[in-house]
């Protein structure tokens, strides 16, 4: 059985989804009735649950929204035809979109405006892919491997690329590559976002030490399912959980070191029953593996400020 556990660090939290919860956490202590969320505010099972049982409202559609109401607008960003409509409708819009991905969508925007093609490497139907892509949907294909660079029609304009910010760093470059043979002067961005990056760092150093490796995170959580991918792309054995009630004791069976680690929607208490649950099973180690130390803030926005200091 198990007798030691490598903890990755960093993990869970990243700035972008600390203040998407810190937004809707001063929405719902404000507000008199419920608050609307475009799509879940971050991809988390737990984080979604807590938030629908303080009155949030998670929806997919604009005309759910009752007239009058709050309208929060998830990490991941969205369609501006999205938005528009729900200005439209005059409803309290608040934007939770990730400052890392509204980079992504301003240089989508931009390069449309400039008269590129815009190749946008992510996974079709992410709703990060269908905010970015909804910037400039005439002008933009979506690539996610590449084959799918291979079956791109030929074009006589610029090409511009940019990434979803939370895909595999490994995956992500065979593709780039690919892009690079076909477009050789296409101008790319990397958009894969440090907290991302780092976490697939942390998850490939200690997955080097592991018998088996815990990912904590949801199935939506693109992410979270990158980091499983990248401890088995170093032959481990990698399961993603929600938490410990998804985790088979019989996993444990003939391991003696544990990784484990969790998406950047994850807050730090779903993994205190696992380690606790780890000690019961005899785990009398339990080392940090360092990649990076994460200093990044984000401020909220201007209007939840100013309520804030009021
Ligand atoms: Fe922002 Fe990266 Fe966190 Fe997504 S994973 S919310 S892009 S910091």
């Amino acid at each position: 059985m198990p007798h030691t556990l490598l903890l990755a660090e960093p993990r869970g939290f990243c700035a972008g989804v600390v203040r998407a919860i810190d937004i809707l956490d001063q929405l719902l202590e404000e507000a008199d009735g419920e608050v609307y969320v475009f799509h879940e505010i971050v991809h988390n099972r737990y984080v979604v649950e807590s938030f629908q049982a303080r009155g949030a409202v998670f929806i997919d559609q604009i005309s759910e929204v009752p007239d009058g109401s709050c309208l929060v607008f998830s990490a991941h960003g969205v369609d501006p035809a999205i938005v528009d409509h729900a200005v439209s409708r005059g409803l309290r819009v608040i934007d939770a979109t990730c400052p890392l991905v509204t980079k992504v969508h301003l240089e989508a925007k931009k390069a449309a405006r400039e008269d590129f093609d815009i190749l946008l490497v992510g996974h079709d139907g992410h709703d990060e892919v269908q905010g970015t892509k909804g910037e400039a949907p005439e002008r933009t294909s979506v690539v996610d491997s590449e084959d799918d660079v291979a079956k791109l029609r030929a074009t006589d304009k610029p090409i511009f690329v940019v990434t979803q910010t939370t895909l595999s760093v490994e995956d992500t470059r065979g593709t780039i590559d690919a892009i690079r043979n076909r477009f050789p002067d296409a101008e790319i961005r990397n958009d894969i976002c440090y907290a991302t990056t780092n976490r697939q760092l942390a998850v490939k150093e200690l997955a080097g030490d592991a018998d088996l490796v815990i990912v904590v995170g949801s199935e939506n959580s693109s992410n979270s399912v990158r980091l499983v991918e990248v401890a088995r792309t170093m032959g481990v054995r990698a399961y993603l959980v929600d938490g410990l009630e998804d985790i088979d004791a019989s996993w444990y069976e003939g391991v003696e070191v544990v990784g484990l680690t969790a998406g950047a929607s994850v807050p730090d208490e779903l993994l205190d029953p696992i380690i606790e649950d780890l000690k019961g099973r005899g785990v009398v180690r339990i080392l940090p593996v360092v990649v990076a130390e994460e200093t990044v803030e984000f401020k909220l926005p201007a209007e939840l400020l100013i309520a804030d200091e009021v």
